[in-house]
């Protein structure tokens, strides 16, 4: 039997700025069964933070955001690795990496990515996500 959409695991990319690493590893034990069954990529410390406290899941770390882990994800969106973005994002507080943090977003939206940038948005693309693949 030839493998259809619906047998490829989704590609999925989380990052959290620090102020939302918890929110991001409640986030990933809330929606453990969903995310075990994806490929995972996150930005360094956001992988180490998830990888510590989901049991479950194996994400693949990339460089830390600000060492250049959100471009790499850029990269791989341009590449078409990726089937959805979820990029937890710190509006409060000032990044040195802003830069990154703006080029990750704009490739996102650049490639019609699925992309949510907080827990309840987050819900939804998921969810989105494994329906389409059905
Ligand atoms: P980090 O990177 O997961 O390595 O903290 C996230 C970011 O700030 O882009």
């Amino acid at each position: 039997m030839s493998s259809s959409s619906s047998d490829r695991r989704l590609q999925l990319a989380l990052v959290a700025h620090d102020a939302k690493k918890d929110q991001m590893v409640e986030w990933a034990l809330s929606h453990a069964d969903q995310l075990q069954k994806s490929t995972l990529f996150a930005t360094g410390t956001t992988a180490g933070r998830i990888n510590a406290s989901v049991p479950d899941l194996q994400v693949t770390g990339l460089k830390s955001g600000p060492l250049g882990g959100d471009q790499q994800l850029g990269a791989m969106i341009c590449e078409g690795k990726l089937d959805g973005l979820f990029f937890f994002i710190d509006p409060l507080s000032p990044m040195p990496h802003d830069v990154d943090v703006k080029a990750l977003s704009r490739l996102a939206i650049v490639y019609d990515l699925p992309f949510a940038s907080s827990p309840s948005t987050a819900d939804f693309i998921l969810n989105g996500l494994f329906a389409s693949k059905a």
